[in-house]
């Protein structure tokens, strides 16, 4: 029987408490794959994790010869982590999953049949989020609405990193090497057939979200700056419209000196003025440092992750029968 190959790809950081309870999930929905002819492997990707994560994934890929292990050399984040695991992908589609199972890989199949129906993106999308709060939820609504309007390249909203790839779209984002990675917008650069799947994000099994309030807007800001030079174009226009409303001041200023004298009052005014041009000069000088930090950094080419130790499955040969 022709055999599609699956692996699905986790990133793992400091998950030892989720990984022992996500893994016996994954690998039962995996066998049930494999009487409808798909060959599953799950690559886990240790990102530099601090607890007993790696022991664990050690302890689990021991007991399964389907499990490859990958382990950075520190916290390379979310992005560098996947990238690292898609790189490893050399044969088959690839499936993306959250190590916390908030993203239920008993949803695969449905991922899987997508594929087979010939989409090369099948993501994820989050009717409902189980146990986050207000603040995050709102937050993220607005974003994706925010980055929707701003952003040329269509990002599916509510849409994480649930996701399923084909095997060219995976050749296609290999392609993209920048370093600063904004994920959901690079999916949405390679294109493709890409279709939605609604589905219910629930509670992380165990431990804590890796992301923090600061580290969510820093990572809004990424995408933002990696994917659009909107802001720049607004700096332009802010510009424009201070100017001529400086113009038109100055105009009045002029003709009222002209027909009733200057009887040199207007300190208020000029420091208003002062104040105003000196804050917009500030945040539009702001706006081009971002974007140029960004180029400096990429223009040094480094590497987007190092790798510690890489542990290929051991019985995926004998697996196919
Ligand atoms: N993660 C990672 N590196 C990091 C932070 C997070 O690989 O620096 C992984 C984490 O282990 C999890 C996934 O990314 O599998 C999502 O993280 P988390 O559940 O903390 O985010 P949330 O679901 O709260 O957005
Ligand atoms: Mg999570």
């Amino acid at each position: 029987m022709a055999q599609d190959l699956l692996t699905v790809v986790v990133a793992a950081y400091n998950e030892a408490e989720a990984l022992p309870a996500l893994h016996p999930r994954l690998s039962a929905v995996l066998e049930g794959l494999r009487d409808d002819g798909v060959d599953g492997r799950v690559l886990y990707v240790d990102d530099g994790s601090s607890d007993g994560t790696w022991a664990v994934l050690q302890r689990i890929a021991a007991g399964d010869p389907r499990v490859s292990l990958l382990r950075l050399s520190r916290n390379f984040g979310k992005e560098a982590a996947l990238t690292a695991g898609l790189d490893r992908v050399v044969d088959g589609a690839a499936l993306i999953l959250d190590a916390d199972a908030q993203d239920p890989p008993e949803l695969i199949p449905r991922f899987v049949a997508k594929w087979r129906e010939g989409y090369d993106d099948v993501h994820g999308t989050r009717i409902a989020r189980d146990g986050e709060g207000l603040l995050k939820r709102g937050t993220a609504h607005l974003f994706y609405r925010l980055i929707g309007r701003l952003s040329k390249t269509p990002i599916p909203q509510d849409t994480g990193d649930f996701r399923l790839l084909s095997p060219r779209a995976l050749a296609a984002l290999r392609q993209l090497r920048e370093r600063h990675r904004f994920m959901k917008g690079l999916f949405g650069w390679v294109g493709f057939e890409q279709v939605a799947i609604p589905y219910q994000r629930e509670r992380r099994i165990a431990g804590s979200s890796k992301f923090n309030f600061w580290k969510l807007w820093n990572f809004a800001l990424e995408g933002i700056t990696s994917f659009t030079t909107a802001p720049l174009r607004l700096a332009t226009y802010l510009g424009v419209a201070t100017a001529l409303l400086a113009f038109v001041y100055a105009l009045w200023i002029v003709l009222k000196a002209l027909l009733w004298g200057d009887p040199v009052a207007g300190w208020p005014t000029m420091m208003s003025a002062i104040l105003f041009l000196g804050g917009v000069q500030l945040v539009a000088l702001g706006l081009i440092g971002e974007y140029l930090g960004r180029l400096y950094l990429e223009s040094k080419q480094r590497p987007l992750y190092l790798v510690d130790a890489w542990q290929p499955a051991t019985g995926v040969s004998s697996q196919q029968s």
